[in-house]
């Protein structure tokens, strides 16, 4: 008989991996509270494809090692998993970095990191696999004309190019959808709240049991934890304790479809004050200002989700964005003044880690302890980034496939 696994949590994660593990033969049942399969953070983020230049404020490259393999194989595992191409859904242009005069890091320190990252991306056998050929990867200074032309702000003291790609991730969320609902061997289980996972008391016939409202009376031999935010609070009714501190961020965003096409270029302001304008096909964009879009965070275990804006409040909140980001990219308000509807959607950004992204010092910066800790047959997995999801899935499919 076939073994049986219960994945906790349908993003870009556990559908990754259910999908992996159903075409390997293990009975799958994919559990997730939304009615509809990735419909939270992996629906409603930037879908940028690190390659780790974002994270130049870490004090060594260990973030940018990686994010890199994650970042190169994207393309490639989820067109096969979804059976489409995901890279004819992805910005067209390399990304620009602008450098804000309150920036963590200064201009030297960054060319010298965006180097840094070029060589390990060219000294990787899958350059030639991401979703722009990045087999002779060079990010570029920007001259003051090309700065000007994007920003023109006296903020803003640089700006470079840098050869990396994001994705429409609501394309992406529906061809997962899709590609679940067809799998063979997958049982989704939808509009369920996973509340606990115990072991099972009678051996032989599966090693765990999920609690969820409402039940579902099976036993599983592996149980996989991918439910994002609220995984430690599960991990600790499996038994397995947190390792190091945790930080939650609820992060607001504006997903923007205009009425005819905007000519705007992919630009995002880093490494302090933070916030970026996405360019997916010409009408549809992402923008975010981090000064106005952080509405909560916190240390814990779990952080309630900030109630929904009224309709007022989302007015204010998008008005707020214009007037922060506007003065940086200018081509904000010509996006967001052109839109025929925006969506002010939010998300948890989990991350280990402490501090505030405008402290240079913040262990925040580094993003490079994300991965799967494993407890037997329970596997509880930190996805680090939608980027680095898939490529982790293929690992762990890789892992329970051989247990
Ligand atoms: C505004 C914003 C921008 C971002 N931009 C980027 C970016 O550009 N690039 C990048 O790589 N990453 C980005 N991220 C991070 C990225 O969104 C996440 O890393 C990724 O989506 C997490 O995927 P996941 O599958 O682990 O979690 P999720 O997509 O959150 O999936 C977890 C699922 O678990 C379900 N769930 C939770 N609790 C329960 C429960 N108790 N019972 C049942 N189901 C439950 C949820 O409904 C959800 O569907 C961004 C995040 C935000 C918020």
């Amino acid at each position: 008989m076939s073994k049986r696994v219960a994945i906790l949590g349908a993003g870009i994660m556990g559908a990754s991996l259910a999908l992996m593990l159903a075409r390997r033969g293990l009975d799958v049942f994919l559990f997730d509270r939304e009615d509809s399969p990735v419909g939270r953070a992996s629906r409603w983020n930037e879908g940028k494809i690190h390659l780790g230049y974002l994270y130049a404020a870490a004090p060594t490259t260990s973030t940018a090692q990686a994010m890199i393999p994650g970042g190169l194989a994207f393309g490639r595992i989820v067109s096969d998993l979804i059976g489409g191409d995901v890279c004819g859904h992805a910005t067209r242009e390399d990304d620009i970095f602008l450098v804000h005069r309150h920036s963590v890091v200064d201009v030297e320190a960054i060319r010298a990191r965006f180097d840094a990252v070029d060589a390990l991306i060219r000294g990787h056998a899958e350059a030639g696999a991401y979703l722009a050929d990045v087999s002779a990867a060079r990010s570029r200074q920007l001259s003051r004309a090309e700065l000007d032309e994007v920003s023109g702000s006296d903020d803003i003291v640089a700006g470079f190019e840098v050869p990396e790609r994001s994705v429409d991730t609501q394309w992406v969320a529906d061809r997962f959808g899709d590609a679940l609902r067809a799998q063979e061997g997958l049982h989704l289980i939808l509009g369920t709240t996973v509340r606990r996972v115990t072991r099972a008391e009678c051996a032989g016939a599966g090693r765990w049991r999920v609690i969820g409202d409402p039940d579902l009376d099976v036993l599983f031999d592996f149980v996989v934890n991918a439910l994002w935010e609220g995984r430690l609070e599960i991990d600790a009714t499996a038994g397995l304790e947190p390792e190091h501190e945790w930080l939650h961020r609820y992060r607001l965003a504006l997903f923007a479809r205009t009425h005819a096409e905007v000519k705007a270029r992919s630009a995002l302001v880093c490494v302090g004050p933070f916030g970026d304008l996405k360019n997916y096909n010409g009408r549809d964009f992402y923008v975010s200002w981090y000064p106005t879009g952080l509405v909560a965070q916190g240390n814990g275990v779990t952080l309630e989700s900030p109630v929904p804006l009224t309709a007022q409040q989302e007015r204010r909140f998008v008005a707020d964005v214009i007037a922060g980001l506007g003065p940086l990219l200018p081509a904000t308000r010509r996006v967001l003044e052109a839109a025929e509807s925006i969506d002010v959607r939010g998300g948890f950004v989990f991350a280990s880690g402490s501090g505030s992204l405008a402290d240079p010092g913040a262990s925040l910066h580094r993003r490079d302890r994300f991965g799967v800790r494993r407890m037997g047959s329970y596997f509880s997995v930190d996805t680090g980034k939608y980027s680095t999801a898939p490529w982790l899935a293929a690992r762990l499919a890789q892992e329970i496939s051989n247990y």
